[in-house]
């Protein structure tokens, strides 16, 4: 029996946990760690390569439309230009003259409002001084201006970058508790410059990429006419990106450092984008689902129309319900023609297709799906993570931590476990099943200690089924284990060839 419960500080849980198990180390930790990078333990690094797998073989090789990219990195500086980064990827930056620490003008600002898990909008620190923690109070503030100003919820908080001295707010640093320490908000650019070759001066200057995403606009015109894709299709990438974020923050959400996996579906230009939108959020949510998030921690935040670049169509966020709020984890973007007509005019060449019915060229449309695997991974640490009471069958309450992980992503999918350490023939069997269920499937060996402990073990690390082999392995007919399985901690009988369908059936 158990009472499946989060702990008060799931996020302290988690971290704990990510270090104690090996999912997540601090990068560089032996010298105080680096804010906004992180590293992968054994753990980690096979729970986010199924992540990457599952996407991508989901997306490129079990669908007809959508082909696989591999961009570089360090991409010629032009292509920031033309994208827009160089001029306008920032944030608005405020130093604090006396700690010397930075903060975010919109987050120092504005607080959010939150009302059943939606963002209602945002209250300035100077129409309520508490509203941040007063939920009434801010939504009263909220309902006010909305009926004296007729702004639309949720309303963006502006970040003061482009206005005059008399208008920002003053208000105490949240280093010093006083007033007036903090300077002007001003635009920072978050891309990580670099330089390329051996002399150091503007002509060498380079960027890490801040998104996958340019990679797919850059090689268009190579994908097209070097495969036999037709519209619409799909380029589809997963790698790192940068981006000197100013406040790094709540774990891997935020990071300096991250993996994205995106993709461009590209559509004809009098194609129903609002339909193929719709049809790539869908899509997207019910992969979600496949790899184990509650549909309760889903919901979706539709940019307002106000908000939206010139020449977007339209942004769609799913959002996931993290400890810390309800936060963005997938962007769904319809971006127009922008991109490609950008690059064909900073680049001098065309990015067309031939439309055969009307013998016109024309420049296609996309569908952007932009997710990062890093906050994937958080995700569904949060929502799998639990710590339960049990009751032994002589009453006995005993703790388990469990991580509910989907067998599509867990880490390790089977842990053989001889009932015994020394007993020959048991070990032998367990062995031989071991070293079969390790050809296709990331398997464990745990060969000692108490079997209860061992589970417990397994249920940390996110293990959906457990095998022991006993005695009646090898004294009775039917060569059966016992499968437990690790949420309903049932146990069963269970053959080889059985355990095979069944890892068949769950891991694909
Ligand atoms: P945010 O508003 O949270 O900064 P964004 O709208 O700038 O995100 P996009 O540029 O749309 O994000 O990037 C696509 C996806 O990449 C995001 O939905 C998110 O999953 C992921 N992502 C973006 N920035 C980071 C980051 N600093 N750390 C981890 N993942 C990130």
């Amino acid at each position: 029996m158990s009472s499946p419960a989060a702990p008060a500080n799931l996020m302290e849980a988690i971290v704990a946990l990510a270090k104690r198990r090996g999912f997540i180390y601090p990068s560089s930790e032996i010298y105080g760690g680096l804010n906004g990078f992180f590293d992968y333990g054994p753990l980690g690094t096979e729970l986010k390569k199924n992540i990457r797998d599952c996407w991508w073989n989901d997306l490129v090789r079990r669908r007809d439309d959508i082909v696989g990219l591999e961009s570089s990195i360090i991409m010629h500086p032009k292509v920031w230009e033309a994208s827009g980064h160089v001029a306008g990827f920032t944030d608005p930056l405020v130093d604090c003259k006396v700690s010397k620490m930075r903060y975010r003008a919109d987050q120092l600002f504005w607080s959010p409002v939150l009302v059943d898990d939606k963002t209602l909008g945002y209250v300035s620190v100077l129409e309520s001084d508490n509203t941040a923690g007063d939920l009434q109070v801010a939504a009263e503030t909220l309902k006010r201006r909305k009926a004296t100003q007729g702004a639309l919820a949720p309303v963006a908080p502006r970040d003061f970058t482009k206005a005059k001295p008399e208008e920002i707010p003053l208000i105490p640093s949240p280093a010093t508790g006083e007033p007036g320490s903090l300077t002007a908000p001003r635009a920072f650019n978050m891309m990580f410059q670099t330089n390329v070759g051996a002399l150091s001066d503007a002509s060498s200057v380079a960027y890490l990429r801040p998104e996958t995403a340019q990679g797919m606009f850059v090689d268009f015109k190579n994908v097209v006419d070097t495969t036999r894709v037709k519209l619409p299709f799909g380029i589809a990438q997963i790698g790192k990106s940068f981006r000197n974020e100013i406040t790094p923050r709540n774990f891997i959400f935020r990071s300096r450092e991250f993996e994205q996996m995106e993709m461009e579906y590209f559509i004809h230009e009098d194609a129903d984008w609002a339909k193929c939108h719709e049809e790539w959020i869908t899509w997207c949510e019910n992969w979600l689902k496949s790899v184990g998030l509650p549909d309760s921690h889903l919901s979706r935040y539709t940019h307002p129309r106000e908000k939206l670049a010139f020449y977007s169509k339209g942004t769609v966020d799913i959002m996931f319900k993290y400890p810390f709020g309800v936060q963005e984890l997938w962007g769904i973007a319809a971006r127009g023609n922008y991109d490609l007509t950008q690059h064909a005019n900073a680049s001098g060449k065309p990015q067309e297709m031939f439309d055969e019915a009307t013998k016109k060229k024309f420049v296609p449309h996309v569908i952007e799906p932009a997710v990062g695997v890093d906050r994937i991974m958080l995700a569904v640490l949060c929502a799998g993570y639990a710590e339960e009471d049990m009751t032994d069958e002589k009453g006995n309450v005993e703790k388990r931590t469990v991580l509910r992980l989907s067998p599509r992503i867990a880490p390790v999918k089977v842990a053989v476990l001889p009932l015994i350490k020394n007993k020959e023939p048991l070990v032998a069997r367990a062995k031989d099943l071991y070293v079969k269920l390790k050809r296709k499937y990331a398997v464990n060996y745990d060969g000692g200690g108490a079997i209860g402990k061992r589970y417990r073990r397994q249920d940390e690390a996110g293990t959906p089924w457990c095998v022991t082999i006993d005695f009646d392995t090898i004294e009775k007919p039917g060569d059966t284990f016992t499968l437990r399985e690790r949420d309903s901690m049932k146990q069963r009988r269970i053959t080889e060839a059985e355990l095979f369908a069944l890892l068949e059936e769950q891991v694909y």
